[in-house]
């Protein structure tokens, strides 16, 4: 019988240091083993002086946890780890010094464990607990932290008896929620069998007590009939020559109530099921086994199944069948190889199982882990199985998320690389479009920067914030990318509706007429022909360039009346007293044109551009004679008196090839008030290169001035603003 059994009471005599090494001997070096004894006096000198909640030395938890995965035949590096992992937590002794005594690896194992205990499961969202438990993954870089702390688990449930109510209920929950489904996905399914039952227990202590004693009594009844089909299984199989090992098998306490509980069913309904395990030395006896068992006793059909040749999700290999056994009991019976029979008791950790002098510490943490997920590929690859499984486990091994806090503890899972933007619309895209700042684990942050699983990221807001048309460079995730570009693109439309109505004016002042002149129904029939039904719709297709405000108003002028006002029609782009001024702050529906770069002083022309608004441009600029072909796309312009904004200008210099020359006319640039936005150099010859600089100015004047102070340089020997 292997099944494990929680037992009644905990056993009085404690698991020492000498029966832990004696455990270690029988399969890791007699080097090694020292080396783990040292970690144990290095742990018990650190934990001197405390104590477990049950009174006992606070040294004999973490020997209990290194026994598990002694058990488990783990690593060195992983027992010392677990003698360790409440030293960089629980006592002064640093990461450093344990990184120091006894090296990076161990450190980062310990510091991982540690880092693990710092994140609580607030059990109020247990919706959460899926994405508690891909944080919990994302976090570890080497997988061994996870078996460690599971095992950490496994021991404190062991002895959660002493805990008071709601402690225990606290913790237990957090197991079943978190960890039994962590184990089952690493395939440990001993583990997470007891850490199942003592859940349950622990949640329940009534049921769990009334259900073993029901059992209890029930295997009672049955020992008999359970020793004579033993025997007769035994018997079969010897003279049929195998090899292998048939044992009984015992429902577990919490599966045996889970499906009572979901399938509605009786406890003998659940219970009164025979099930034995047949061990056998590799897969191709299995199937021999598997007919010999078929021969010895009818099988039920439709209930065989074939787990080696279809393995489940996690790698667990079984030939499943049931059995009419003798008074037409129903005997469930499991064929697997012991290699089969390993994965399935312990599986990733089967992976570690260490055999001493095989050179398997080399092989690296991550490697292992790969191994396990290609072994677990390899065996779901022709068999047409789901593969969801490992695309979540390699998820969360190797993940391509982050998982952050809010500040209220709620975990947000956002692509890897996302940043405080997409967090804040991730929350609320009300809180993206008014986000201004950060913090980052309580420190203020810039608003690009990327955030790591495990960190609390607080937004701060701002009433009447805008979103930053830059947050699209570096934004993430596709509900920050469409959020920020409708609000620009409302906001566009917004200007685009101001500057419409702008234009439409001042075209119908070539005309000497005022928009408020036209009758209701006048307008109403215009904008009927144009299929509008607001006149805003109209506004911003006239701001937008998508509708030229001459043709707009010829439609409200008809021709006649129009040749009255002295023959000028509203295309006509002579100079007139109603230009539109540009002030440099209309928004996205004025820009300035890269070929010319206008800047305020400049003699300057319009031209209505689709859906872009109104470009402007020098009125020496080439690209203008283009466009002059086209009337009614032309507006006419001029600076406002005052303007507001910087404007680009391009330089080009030529300068002598000496040392630091680009300093100095940086810096000059830059006591003049401007900035340099970008610079393009080319060597002409032996001692002259030629520079194209972008600069920020307010206006001609400031431009002249700026180029009178480089100009001043000795190795400066010529400068032009460039013009189209
Ligand atoms: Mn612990």
């Amino acid at each position: 019988m292997t099944a494990k059994q929680i037992p009644d009471v905990i056993p009085p005599i404690a698991f020492r240091i000498s029966d832990l090494c004696t455990l270690l001997e029988s399969y890791l070096e007699i080097e090694q083993v020292k080396e783990i004894y040292r970690a144990y006096l290095f742990g018990a000198e650190a934990h001197d002086g405390q104590h477990r909640r049950s009174g006992e030395p606070y040294i004999t938890h973490p020997l209990e946890v290194a026994k598990i995965l002694a058990d488990m035949r783990m690593d060195p590096q992983s027992i010392i780890a677990a003698i360790l992992h409440d030293v960089i937590e629980d006592t002064p002794t640093a990461k450093e010094q344990v990184a120091h005594e006894f090296g990076e690896e161990i450190a980062e194992l310990v510091d991982g464990v540690s880092k693990i205990a710092q994140i609580t499961f607030n059990s109020q969202a247990e919706a959460q607990a899926e994405n508690f438990r891909k944080m919990m993954l994302a976090m570890v870089k080497d997988i061994r932290v996870i078996l460690i702390k599971l095992a950490d688990r496994l021991h404190n449930m062991r002895t959660i008896s002493v805990l008071d109510n709601e402690k225990r209920r606290r913790i237990a929950n957090e197991t079943l929620e978190i960890y039994v489904p962590i184990a089952n996905r690493l395939g440990m399914n001993s583990l997470r069998l007891e850490l199942e039952d003592l859940g349950l227990a622990a949640l329940y202590p009534t049921r769990s007590r009334v259900l073993k004693e029901v059992i209890r009594k029930a295997r009672g009844n049955r020992k008999e009939i359970i020793q004579q089909i033993e025997t007769s299984i035994k018997q079969r199989l010897c003279q049929e020559d195998f090899s292998c090992r048939v044992m009984g098998r015992e429902k577990h306490l919490y599966s045996i109530y889970k499906k009572m509980k979901t399938k509605q069913l009786s406890f003998n309904e659940v219970f009164d099921v025979y099930a034995f395990r047949i061990v056998v030395d590799n897969f191709d006896t299995a199937y021999r086994v598997l007919g010999a068992m078929h021969n010895l006793y009818k099988p039920v059909p439709g209930k065989f199944k074939d787990y080696i040749a279809i393995p489940k999700a996690n790698g667990y290999q079984s030939l499943h069948t049931v059995l009419f056994g003798p008074y037409g009991v129903p005997i469930e019976v499991q064929i697997r190889s012991e290699d089969m029979d390993k994965v399935a008791e312990s599986g990733i950790a089967a992976h570690w199982f260490y055999k001493s002098g095989e050179g398997s510490a080399a092989i690296s943490a991550e490697a292992r882990t790969h191994k396990w997920l290609r072994s677990v590929i390899e065996l779901q690859k022709n068999t047409g199985n789901s593969l969801e499984f490992i695309e979540n486990v390699k998820i969360d091994l190797f993940p391509d998320e982050v998982y952050v806090f809010t500040p209220k503890g709620e975990i947000l899972v956002l692509p890897r690389g996302a940043t405080p933007v997409d967090f804040a619309y991730s929350v609320h895209s009300d809180v993206g479009n008014t986000c201004v700042a950060c913090r980052v684990d309580r420190r203020l942050a810039p608003l690009r920067t990327p955030l790591y699983t495990g960190q609390t990221v607080e937004v701060i807001t701002a009433p009447g914030a805008k979103p930053n048309p830059s947050w699209l460079n570096f934004v993430m995730t596709a509900k920050a990318r469409t959020n920020i570009r409708s609000y620009l693109k409302n906001l566009q439309q917004e200007d685009a509706i101001i500057l419409g109505r702008k234009l439409l004016d001042k075209t119908l002042a070539y005309a000497s007429r005022k928009l408020e002149d036209f009758k209701k129904k006048e307008i109403k029939k215009m904008l009927k022909e144009y299929n509008y039904k607001e006149i805003d719709e109209l506004y911003m297709d006239i701001g937008l360039g998508t509708r030229p405000a001459p043709l707009v108003a010829r439609k409200l002028i008809p021709e006649e009346k129009s040749k009255k006002s002295k023959n000028k029609s509203a295309a006509n782009k002579g100079r007139s007293n109603h230009p539109l001024l540009i002030k440099g702050s209309e928004g996205m529906v004025v820009s300035y044109a890269k070929c010319c770069h206008p800047i305020p002083g400049d003699a300057i022309v319009g031209f209505a551009s689709t859906g872009k608004g109104i470009v402007i441009h020098t009125e020496s600029c080439n690209n203008v004679a283009d466009y002059k072909k086209l009337p009614d796309k032309w507006v006419e312009v001029e600076w406002e008196a005052s303007t507001d904004s910087d404007f680009i200008a391009e330089l080009r210099l030529d300068v002598a090839n000496r040392r630091g020359v680009l300093a100095i006319i940086a810096s000059s640039i830059s006591d003049m008030d401007s900035n340099i936005e970008n610079i393009f150099m080319e060597e002409k010859d032996g001692t002259t290169t030629s520079m194209n600089i972008t600069v920020t100015v307010k206006n001609r004047q400031h431009l002249a001035r700026i180029m009178r102070r480089v100009r001043t340089n000795k190795s400066v020997s010529r400068i032009v603003r460039k013009k189209g």
